[in-house]
């Protein structure tokens, strides 16, 4: 039996079509750089402290019930000396959850119908995604007025994948994430300062993802709040998924500094605390236990050497692409590769690539219009696997 399971249209449409070819060929070895999903053992000095934190649960001094919505005080504490140390962000900026998509879809509760939004064009679907659902879009060319719209900010090679943001129109809201997903782009700082004062200049507010932040290289900001100003007009969000591959355990955080506030001086924070205390009653104790283990110095060095074995994967994948002759961007600060195939049609060159190499790769029009001509390859595979589908690519594309 093949089970789907559905992530987004988009991913949705890809189950679908793995699915189909496992019916097509059941003799052979599909391979799936598709969804962004981890694929590495969770280090053990992070699964035991969620053992002894889950057999605590089974004696009367180790039991609790539950715990503070906004998330256990040490891990609070741990995340905010761990990557805001500096920056002015203090523990009780900082709301624990069950994950930075989880979240997303939470500020839009907070934020309504009524906002207008912007995206990077391409990015992760979450963001237009949660619009939709919340009425954001409407019949936008129809009702213009009453439903507002999203704009779409074209990142692509020939602008470095940073929008030009003479041309984008005001929004309430501004989704950014960086590195970016599917391009790979980090934002510089210079960028960054750009973004905060466009954001400033138009009273906007920009949800920043950081999701992949710990896959940077280069000195490029880790965080939004390295940006003199930002505390006044971004929030953060972020997640244990591709730090620790917690994908499935479910740990991220929201950062929203008391400075934010909305135009009539309210502050953002403790609208999203209703909202946490309302729709949410607080992530799992058993992955906060986890999520505190990783943020110990032995947790730190055994989180990043599993990060550098995805980025062992992403330069085997970058230095195939490049060898053939593509254009090959991402991969340096991210865990994806974003491949450009010039006037072709990203679904076309997906299932060109699925029938040819049974390789699940992801069709970089499904992340907006701006990433028609793409595919995204996930660097998240076993080693074998990764290899196995670049002598694949390098037989089709030689
Ligand atoms: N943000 C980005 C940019 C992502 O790519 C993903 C997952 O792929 C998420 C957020 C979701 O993170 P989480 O697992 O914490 O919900």
């Amino acid at each position: 039996m093949v089970i789907l399971i559905c992530f987004s249209p988009q991913m949705l449409k890809i189950a679908r079509r793995k699915a189909a070819h496992l019916l097509k060929y059941p003799d052979v070895q599909v391979i799936s750089l598709g969804i962004g999903d981890t694929t590495e053992p969770i280090p053990e000095v992070i699964t035991s402290a969620m053992i002894k934190r889950s057999y605590a649960l089974s004696t009367m001094e180790g039991y609790s019930g539950y715990g503070p919505e906004q998330g256990e005080k040490p891990l609070r504490a741990a995340i905010a000396s761990a990557f805001y140390k500096d920056l002015g962000i203090d523990e009780g900026d900082i709301f624990v959850s069950d994950g930075a998509k989880c979240d997303i879809s939470r500020l839009q509760v907070v934020f309504g119908s009524d906002v207008t939004m912007a995206v990077q064009d391409p990015s992760y679907p979450a963001y237009v995604d949660s619009s939709v659902i919340m009425g954001q879009t409407g019949d936008f060319q129809k009702n213009l007025e009453k439903y507002g719209k999203i704009e779409y900010m074209r990142c692509s090679p020939e602008n470095g994948f940073f929008p030009d943001l003479s041309t984008v129109g005001r929004t309430d809201i501004i989704f950014f994430c960086s590195p970016n997903n599917p391009t790979g782009a980090a934002a510089t700082r210079e960028q960054l300062t750009q973004l905060v004062k466009f954001a400033k200049d138009n009273g906007s507010i920009i949800v920043y993802d950081s999701a992949y932040a710990i896959y940077i290289l280069d000195d490029n900001p880790r965080s939004i709040f390295e940006i003199p100003g930002a505390k006044e007009v971004a929030i953060e969000t972020s997640s244990f998924s591709k730090y620790a591959g917690f994908t499935g355990v479910r740990l991220g955080w929201t950062v929203i500094p008391k400075q934010l506030l909305f135009s009539d001086g309210f502050p953002v924070a403790r609208d999203f605390n209703r909202i946490v205390c309302t729709c949410f009653n607080g992530a799992s104790t058993i992955s906060q236990a986890g999520g505190l283990a990783c943020l110990s110095p032995e947790g730190l060095g055994a989180m990043r050497e599993v990060i550098g074995f995805y980025k062992e994967n992403t330069e085997i994948i970058m230095d195939t692409f490049t060898s053939l002759g593509f254009n090959v961007y991402g991969g340096k600060n991210a865990p994806y590769v974003w491949v450009h195939f010039p006037s072709r049609s990203s679904w076309d060159v997906f299932s060109e690539i699925l029938e040819k190499t049974h390789v699940v790769t992801t069709p970089g029009s499904g992340f907006g219009p701006g990433g028609e001509g793409f595919i995204r390859v996930s660097a998240f595979g076993h080693r074998g696997n990764v290899l196995e589908a670049c002598k694949r690519f390098k037989q089709l594309y030689k």
